[in-house]
């Protein structure tokens, strides 16, 4: 079991599961969350990921679902093609992620997550009480085996998605909060949110983004502390509800910028777990960046960008209060 608040990455482990952990491991932190490996779910890959495990000491946390034929190019085809939603394919993906969940419990991860889709808002839709069955029927198979079932969040409002959860009505169904999310679909702000879900948050991403500017497009993914997340503030926030799991970092580029993004990632987040002020105020990226921080910016956010300096230090000092039985020394 991970350290309270153990720093981690989303990562893939294609069909080397050894370097993927290695690399995992150069990154510095000791937990990854893993999108399901198709190409290792046999008794030989499953061997492979245990001796991978065991040599680098990283903790596969939550195994991810995802599914052929999914589009995140814009809010529209999110809409017809991701997760568990689209009629034509709802049956087969099921079938999947009982499979994918399967495969979780014999490389020994009690933890499942995904992207269902977009549920209706509007509960009389027959299209959300068939969303609640389908969940139902996944979380008591997960149950079965002593697994849950986590909600990637984003594509509905905080309170949707609470109204969704209590509908399904399983104790084993959970939150993966991703607070980019939030502002990638223009869904909410990331830091309510929390008060909203937080009974259910059982793991995070760390993410960062930008609005979107456009109708019917997505926002911009950012690197962590680059977008508008205003992480310190959530991170706060995220430990004052009383948080504990793994912070995973997610960052949804390949290749050496992933590398180098991830890095500064962690070297914030570490740094904002010492109370370094310099975390703190660190310089937010130019306008627009800085629009949407909060719901009502201050007049420091709105007038500079040094990220409301005098708020992140008080929201240091608060951290700083909370620190020492709240994370851990390494
Ligand atoms: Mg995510």
């Amino acid at each position: 079991m991970a350290q309270q608040l153990a720093l981690g990455v989303m990562t893939r482990l294609g069909t080397d599961a050894l370097t993927a952990l290695q690399h995992v491991r150069s990154l510095g932190v000791p937990t990854a969350h893993i999108s399901y490996p198709v190409a290792m779910d046999n008794e030989a890959g499953v061997r492979e990921i245990e001796a991978a495990r065991r040599a680098t000491d990283i903790e596969i946390t939550t195994v991810f679902c995802s599914f052929a034929g999914e589009s995140y190019a814009n809010i529209s085809t999110v809409q017809t093609s991701v997760g568990l939603v689209p009629e034509a394919t709802r049956a087969e993906r099921v079938e999947k992620t009982l499979k994918i969940a399967d495969f979780a419990h014999r490389i020994g991860v009690t933890r499942v997550a995904a992207h269902i889709g977009f549920v209706p808002a509007d509960h009389s839709d027959p299209l959300y009480a068939a969303m609640v069955q389908v969940t139902q029927h996944i979380c008591d198979e997960l149950a079965a085996r002593g697994q849950v079932f986590a909600l990637e969040n984003g594509q509905e409002t905080a309170q949707g998605l609470k109204r969704f959860i209590e509908d399904v009505k399983r104790d084993n169904l959970k939150v993966n909060f991703d607070p980019a999310n939030m502002i990638l679909y223009g869904n909410g702000h990331p830091i309510s949110a929390l008060d909203v879900l937080m009974p259910w948050i059982d793991g995070v991403h760390c993410k960062d983004g930008r609005w979107p500017t456009q109708d019917g497009q997505l926002g911009e993914e950012t690197p962590l502390g680059e977008g508008d997340v205003d992480l310190h503030a959530w991170l706060k926030r995220l430990l004052e509800l009383g948080y504990r799991g793994p912070l995973t970092i997610e960052r949804e580029i390949s290749g050496d910028q992933q590398k180098q993004d991830i890095l500064r990632a962690v070297d914030l987040l570490e740094r904002l777990r010492r109370g370094d002020p310099g975390a703190a105020n660190m310089p937010c990226a130019p306008s627009p960046r800085c629009r949407s921080t909060t719901a009502s910016p201050t007049p420091k956010a709105k007038s500079g960008c040094w990220r409301r300096a005098e708020d992140a230090k008080e929201g240091l000092k608060a951290f700083g209060e909370k620190r020492k039985p709240s994370w851990p020394s390494k």
